[in-house]
């Protein structure tokens, strides 16, 4: 059984048609990634599976049950958290205030502060920059203090909207270890990048959105080797 399911979403912004018939799933343990073009419509089923937009059509599966309709609240509580894409962030208030507004709804005291020592041996930066405002750290501190947040809200299933999006090819590959790192500590992870590089070298499979639709999915060899991506994505 897939951790997520999704089935045949097609979600719609007034009248236009953002995606279309989109399928997909995440087991349970894999990091799955997709990429597509500005405007291919990655966000919009990244919302739509989280409750944040409304589907016209389709279903969602998480854990075997239905949740489509449920209320984003209680897809956290059951596990279900985004990273969003552009970090939104509080700057005036500081790393540590952030993380633990992601905390915001577990209950038990004891497993928020192991949490976030957790969060701090991820990114040892974000502990020794703690209580410095969020709104004066460097783009890639940023990004690791909106993934930690995400993390405070014990994940079953991170999804992350463009982490690398602004950031330098070096900071870059330190998301990419992150991801790895926090995929080998049990949680699964659901990875929309245009960076096609990145979602490459994290994830063990891939859907690729065009213009609404999945035009291609599989697993990474079966990506890399397509004339679809090699084309599109990667010059050539
Ligand atoms: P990007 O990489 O640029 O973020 P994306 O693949 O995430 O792109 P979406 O943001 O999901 O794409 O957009 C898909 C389509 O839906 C686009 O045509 C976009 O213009 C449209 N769209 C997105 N948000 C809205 C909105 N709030 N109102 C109307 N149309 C929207």
């Amino acid at each position: 059984m897939a951790l997520l399911e999704a089935r045949s979403l097609t979600v719609h912004y007034g009248t236009s048609m953002a995606i279309e018939d989109v399928s997909l799933q995440v087991a349970q343990g894999d990091v799955v990634s997709i990429i597509g073009a500005n405007g291919a419509g990655k966000s919009t089923l990244l919302r739509g599976l989280l409750g944040l937009k409304s589907l016209t059509s389709g279903e969602v599966c998480f854990e075997g049950e239905r949740i489509d309709g449920t209320p984003t609240n209680q897809l956290v509580k059951k596990g279900l958290i985004l990273v969003p894409e552009g970090r939104r962030l509080f700057p005036y208030l500081s790393v540590l205030t952030n993380l633990r507004l992601g905390a915001s709804l577990v209950e038990d005291k004891d497993e928020i502060e192991r949490t976030l020592e957790d969060v701090y041996r991820l990114f040892p930066r974000l502990k020794e920059r703690r209580s410095q405002k969020a709104g004066t750290l460097s783009g890639g501190e940023q990004q690791m203090v909106a993934i930690g947040r995400g993390l405070m809200g014990k994940p079953k299933l991170l999804c992350m909207d463009e982490p690398s999006l602004g950031l330098a090819p070096i900071v870059v590959e330190a998301v990419g270890r992150a991801i790895k790192d926090i995929n080998e500590k049990g949680v699964t992870v659901l990875l929309v990048e245009q960076n096609v590089h990145l979602a490459l070298e994290v994830a063990s499979s891939c859907f690729a959105l065009q213009v609404g639709r999945v035009v291609l999915s599989g697993d990474i060899a079966t990506m890399r080797s397509s004339d679809v991506v090699k084309k599109a994505y990667l010059g050539g």
